[in-house]
C-alpha cells in the first residue's frame, strides 16, 4: 500500500469487519491513531499515542490533519514481524 484512503475521526474505534484496511482512525477521546500496518502482509494493527508534539522517548507521535489528509511526526517503526519503517505524510506512506 502506498497511501491511506482517508482519515476518520471517531469517538470509538470500529470493531471487527468495520475496521478497514487503508483507513486511519483517530480516536479524539483517547488521542490514539489506529490502522492496519501498511505492509499489507502482517495484518497487524498499529496504535500510536498522539500528543501535541512528538516525543520519541515517551513514544508519542504528533498528528496534523490538513484537508482530510494526515501527517504523522515522526516516522513509525513497527514492532511487527514485517519490521516496517515508514513516514505518513498527507496520507502517503513514505
Ligand atoms: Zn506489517
Amino acid at each position: 500500500m502506498k497511501e491511506f484512503e482517508k482519515i476518520e475521526i471517531v469517538e470509538r474505534f470500529p470493531q471487527g469487519d468495520n475496521f478497514k484496511h487503508g483507513v486511519l482512525y483517530y480516536n479524539k477521546v483517547i488521542r490514539m491513531l489506529k490502522y492496519f500496518c501498511p505492509c499489507g502482509k502482517c495484518e497487524q494493527k498499529e496504535a500510536l499515542a498522539i500528543a501535541d508534539t512528538f516525543d520519541r522517548a515517551q513514544r508519542l507521535w504528533s498528528l496534523e490533519i490538513n484537508e482530510g489528509k494526515a501527517t504523522v511526526q515522526a516516522s513509525v517503526g513497527s514492532g511487527n514481524q514485517c519490521k516496517s519503517h515508514y513516514f505518513i505524510q498527507d496520507n502517503v506512506i513514505l
